[in-house]
């Protein structure tokens, strides 16, 4: 950007390469109005990502967002579209959770979507042309609208810049925006440790997950059960939340000895791992709306004209994917409508 570009005629920044990010570069190019994208990250997607395969051929892990349920009628228009092209495709069961009276398969009221061949297509379809930019973490937003990455770089003017982070990295950068900050302030995250581990033997296992294996482990997934996952010998498996936060600062061969016996029961043996990685996610979900998505409000996200600055992501509807993709949505309409 030249720097005798004026704010009106500047793109829009876009804080954020997850699906509210994304979803909010989508809309806002779709209304004609052109973005800049920035992510600290080395790919799209966020918590909503995919880690990339170690083994040639392998399918790589979805280490974060599961699979994702499409309840309102923003993102159910865009599934119809994306499964007719086969880039999302429904997660068949059997889904198994334990009970005091052991498993006992779930019955979802609503179809459980995944991307393929990762998670991590949700957002590459959402930003499909969107210019982003990757390994840019922004670390101050200046006056008259414009950014300052970690580099020391300063880009800018931008026409607005819309924040999509989780609440505390939020939090750093609005401090100036009392609206902005408000919203931010004291948002508890629940932390999730993530255990990615491929089998040596496979498994004749019907199951595709199973929920509440113990109260240590929340959620173990088996990657070949997921559509254009064929041949996957990957499993994952997550720490519950309130043991996520008692072991958040341990070792690795702690984490793992909290997690393998969860593993070997559904095995039915010991695991023999060919590989295994670990990933700490310490801002997972929201700590008062794991497992669900109510609105906090009609219309959550701020918009702080004064500055040019707007705040939404997946918090402030609750948490999940949807809730992330309505807000970027809704974001975007508000810049859009602020803008004229
Ligand atoms: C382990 C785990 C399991 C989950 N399972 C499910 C599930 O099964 N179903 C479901 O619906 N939801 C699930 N969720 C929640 C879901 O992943 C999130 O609700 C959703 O992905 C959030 O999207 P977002 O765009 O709001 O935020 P994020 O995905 O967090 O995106 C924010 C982006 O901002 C970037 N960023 C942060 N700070 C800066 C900075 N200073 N400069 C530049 N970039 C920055 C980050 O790199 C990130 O890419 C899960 C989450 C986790 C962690």
């Amino acid at each position: 950007m030249s720097s005798t570009t004026t704010r009106a005629d500047a793109p829009i920044a876009v804080l954020g390469a997850g699906v509210a990010g994304a979803a909010a570069a989508a809309r806002l190019m779709e209304a004609g109005l052109p973005v800049q994208v920035f992510d600290k990250g080395r790919g799209p997607g966020g918590r909503c990502s995919t880690r990339r395969s170690e083994t040639a051929g392998e399918p790589g892990f979805d280490h974060g967002a599961q699979y994702f349920t499409a309840r309102g009628p923003r993102l159910r228009a865009r599934c119809a579209e994306w499964s007719a092209s086969g880039s999302v495709q429904s997660w068949r069961g059997p889904f198994l959770r334990r009970s005091a009276g052991g498993w006992q398969e779930e019955q979802p009221s609503t179809t459980r979507w995944v991307g393929v061949p990762g998670m991590n297509q949700l957002p590459r379809l959402l930003l499909a042309s969107a210019p982003t930019r990757f390994e840019a973490r922004i670390v101050a937003l200046l006056p008259d609208g414009r950014l300052e990455l970690a580099s020391g770089e300063v880009l800018g003017p931008f026409r607005l810049i819309l924040l999509t982070l989780p609440p505390s990295q939020a939090a750093a950068l609005v401090e100036d925006s009392p609206a902005l900050a408000t919203a931010a302030a004291n948002v508890a995250m629940v932390p999730c440790v993530t255990w990615m581990v491929r089998l040596a033997e496979t498994a004749p296992i019907e199951a595709s997950a199973f929920r509440d294996a113990t109260d240590e482990v929340g959620w173990i997934a088996r990657e070949a059960s997921k559509p254009g996952r064929d041949g996957s010998s990957g499993w994952v498996v997550q720490m519950s939340p309130a043991a996520s936060t008692r072991w958040l600062e341990a070792d690795e061969a702690t984490w793992r000895a909290r997690m393998e016996p969860a593993l070997a029961e559904v095995l039915g043996r010991a695991p023999i791992a060919t590989h295994s990685a670990f990933h700490r996610w310490r801002f997972a979900q929201r700590g008062d709306a794991a497992g669900s998505s109510p609105p906090n409000a009609a219309s959550p996200e701020v918009l702080d004209l004064d500055r040019g600055w707007g705040l939404g992501g997946d918090w402030l509807r609750g948490g999940r994917i949807e809730a992330a993709f309505d807000s970027g949505e809704a974001l975007a309409e508000r810049a859009i409508a602020a803008l004229g």
